[in-house]
């Protein structure tokens, strides 16, 4: 049909050769997992530097212990079937290793974001959030129907800026800044001491989201909070249990009201099934041993790499375990990635929309368990010229 409506397939495949055209198409990668830090992809073995598994625990046996103790579903809304033990003891291992009163587990961090941004804010309230803010931040600011300022990423001028706008325009809003500790696809810190001084001043509320900080940053691995000593003055901690904690799923940690506030008003929450309870007790055990001995040696292992990594690439100091290597053009970036995987090494291009238009990269994330001379096979395959 050349006018009117067109037919299902049709929409789909155009778009899809639209996508291809713009180098931007995306497939899916079937791998199974090897050890330590190695996949097996069609038939071959790759060392894997893209997975956000930064402590190794995804395979740790005492996670899949945990998880065999328990039933493989919940059933129904917590709300509705009641909780479980695992979920109980979940949340209050997180509350115990955050140091915070309370905290409340959701599916994921999408789910969480998605959750607890358009409870605290709705229409008429103010949302200030970071250019880089994750996808997730994204959708559930737009989905709060708050008015939305973005600041350049890490501004904090402009974000002053906002926060002086809202409160001469919008003096009855209640304003949310919102914001990463560790932005996950150029691995950099927030500036989190001067956000903090800035949303107080100002009198307005911070929503952290530390995916990307949890079990990595801070001596007991709490994060960016702990290791600025701001944990007291963040008012809602977001983190998730599927990258660090080795598990599946994300919390929100705070004061016992924010917990019974989110219950309440939480969609995410109160109309979705429960986590799986083998899920709650592996993350349950993951967030016992981060917080543990254990997790400490896995930090340090974690760090060795990050540092072996930055003295090879010889730029700038790196803060997380997220290491992005610009390459510019989309296409440039999938070359990259493609001579990368020829010689054993799964690094990811990434490119837009999940990055910004010529600003594609490949995406080294590190993980305790990887071994000193894996690390040192990547340097060389990355092909950098001498420091
Ligand atoms: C991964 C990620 C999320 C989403 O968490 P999931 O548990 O994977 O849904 C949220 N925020 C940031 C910054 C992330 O990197």
């Amino acid at each position: 049909m050349e006018s009117g409506r067109s037919s299902f397939e049709g929409f789909l495949s155009s778009s899809l050769a639209e996508i291809e055209r713009d180098g931007l198409l995306r497939s899916l990668r079937r791998l199974s997992r090897g050890p330590a830090a190695r996949v097996i992809s069609e038939g071959r073995e790759l060392v894997n530097f893209s997975s956000n598994d930064y402590l190794g625990l995804a395979s740790h046996p005492a996670l899949v212990e945990a998880a065999m103790h328990e039933q493989a579903g919940s059933g129904a809304s917590r709300l509705v079937c009641g909780t479980l033990d695992a979920h109980a003891r979940l949340e209050d291992e997180i509350a115990a290793f955050k140091r915070t009163d309370a905290a409340l587990a959701f599916s994921s961090g999408y789910a969480a974001a998605m959750g607890t941004i358009p409870a605290i804010c709705s229409k008429n309230d103010v949302i200030i959030l970071d250019k880089l803010s994750h996808a997730c931040l994204v959708d559930a600011a737009k989905l709060s129907g708050a008015v939305l300022r973005v600041f350049p990423h890490n501004d904090v001028g402009r974000l002053e800026s906002h926060l002086k706008w809202a409160a001469t325009s919008h003096p009855r809003a209640r304003v949310l800044v919102v914001m990463e500790s560790v932005y996950s696809m150029d691995g950099d810190l927030g500036p989190l001491a001067e956000v903090v001084e800035l949303k107080e001043r100002h009198g307005a509320w911070l929503f952290l989201d530390e995916a990307h900080g949890v079990g990595v940053l801070g001596e007991r691995g709490r994060g960016l909070v702990e290791q600025l000593g701001l944990e007291e003055r963040v008012e809602v901690q977001m983190g998730t249990l599927g990258k660090a904690l080795g598990s599946h799923g994300a919390y929100i940690a705070g004061t016992r009201a924010l917990r019974d506030f989110l219950l309440n008003r939480a969609r995410s929450f109160i109309y979705s099934t429960a986590p799986p309870p083998m899920v709650a007790a592996s993350a349950a055990k993951a967030v016992e041993i981060v917080g543990g001995a254990e997790g400490a040696e896995r930090r340090e292992a974690l760090w060795r790499n990050i540092r072996a990594l930055e003295t090879a690439l010889g730029g700038p100091q790196l803060s997380s375990a997220i290491v992005p290597i610009i390459c510019g053009g989309e296409s440039h970036a999938v070359l990259a990635a493609a001579d990368l995987l020829q010689k054993g090494f799964l690094v990811p291009a990434i490119r837009y929309p999940t990055v910004a238009r010529g600003k594609a990269r490949l995406r080294v994330t590190l993980s305790a368990n990887h071994s000193p001379e894996e690390v040192s096979a990547l340097a060389a395959a990355l092909n950098l010229p001498a420091a």
